[in-house]
């Protein structure tokens, strides 16, 4: 007698791992490019293996049940008080937190068509109701999702850039929508800022959101040490609200869901801004060359604000298969309703070209 809402879950399906494309094509692993999980292509930062090496240490005691170090170190760079933060096994389980405090059977969440896959899984997992709103430009209607909050409603997830699609709302529209949520419904609704691709934001578009927590109460801003800080293998994340709902995720988390290693690293990738500005640039520069020959393959393309980029191909399935023959991962996105697009993270300048190399293979033959 598993629930109905259970059995309806599909599965989250992730990049394929560099070993299995290895063994199922014969391939040498040395010669694969994985570009499919939207992974910092400079992988760790030095800092925080040294970090790790010094934690290690003490891995026959419990972590931190509290994270005191981290939600200290987080408090300094966010401006807000540590009691205010709740760290994550990666910013996944924050979502999922989230959901277990709020949501329930006979309640729903509102979430955008083509928004992160996991806003689904978390929900469906309560047996709560989703109410998905179809996109604007493949990103966030706003207005829409306002529109479509209903009484059964406790949690709305906005993801800001938006993954797979990488479109972003400007601060203006989100602070905006927060304020009408907050005026119509109160601190019945909350709204759960996703914000895991914000380190690779144009400065010019960063805004504070962290500190909007202090004018709404019903806010969670979620972020994550997987993409820029190159943490993804660690799994950590934290996120930032009110003592209200920081009370209710604290009630519901596992009492030591982010482990030791985690913790020290994550300390000393926060310190890291030389690390933090590479990945930026080189993320940057990585998307310019990606769009330049997605503009010279006559492809169209979602312009993007993350470490990606979604691609219209076509037969999507074919050129996937093609581009796995040759070596190079990338994430088909047919699940998440976009099936004649592909979703490719951002290397290194050498992965980026394989890449196209590929891709100009298979469509020029
Ligand atoms: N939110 C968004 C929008 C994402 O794309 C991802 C990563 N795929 C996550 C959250 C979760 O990442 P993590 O659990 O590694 O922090």
């Amino acid at each position: 007698d598993v629930p109905d809402y259970i059995l309806a879950i599909a599965p989250y399906q992730a990049g394929k791992p560099i070993d299995e494309l290895a063994r199922e094509f014969g391939l040498e692993p040395a010669g694969i490019v994985k570009l499919a999980s939207n992974e910092n292509p400079l992988g760790m930062p030095e800092s925080a293996r040294q970090a790790m090496a010094a934690a290690a240490a003490s891995l026959g005691r419990y972590p931190d049940p509290n994270g005191f170090e981290l939600k200290s170190a987080l408090a300094a760079r966010y401006g807000v008080p540590a009691s205010w933060i709740t760290l994550g096994n990666g910013s996944n389980d924050l979502l999922e937190i989230a959901s277990l405090a709020l949501l329930a059977p006979g309640r729903a969440s509102v979430y955008s068509q083509y928004a992160f896959a996991v806003y689904r899984l978390a929900t469906q997992a309560r047996g709560a109701r989703h109410i998905v709103v179809p996109a604007r430009d493949h990103g966030h209607d706003l207005e829409a999702m306002f529109q479509a909050i209903d009484d059964d409603t406790r949690l709305v997830f906005i993801a800001n850039p938006n993954n797979p699609t990488g479109t972003f709302l400007p601060a203006g529209e989100i602070a905006d929508f927060l304020a009408r949520v907050r005026d119509r419904h109160g601190d019945r609704v909350t709204v759960l800022l996703d914000e895991a691709y914000n380190e690779y934001l144009d400065p010019e578009l960063r805004f504070d959101s962290a500190r909007w927590v202090e004018q709404y109460s019903n806010l969670i801003v979620s972020r994550t040490f997987s993409k820029a800080y190159g943490l993804a293998g660690l799994r950590v994340g934290f996120a930032i609200a009110q003592p209200r709902l920081t009370d209710l995720m604290n009630r519901v988390r596992q009492p030591f869901n982010v482990n030791s290693l985690a913790q020290a690293a994550a300390i000393a990738a926060l310190g890291d801004t030389a690390f933090l500005q590479r990945s930026y640039e080189i993320n940057k520069a990585g998307k310019a060359a990606l769009v330049e020959a997605f503009t010279r393959l006559g492809l169209r393309f979602v312009p993007s604000y993350g470490n990606f980029v979604l691609v219209h191909v076509g037969d999507a399935a074919r050129i996937n298969l093609e581009l796995l023959k040759r070596g190079v991962i990338v994430r088909p996105v047919a699940g998440d309703g976009l099936p004649e697009w592909l979703r490719v993270s951002i290397g290194l300048p050498e992965e980026n070209q394989r890449f196209v190399q590929a891709l100009t293979d298979i469509l020029s033959p």
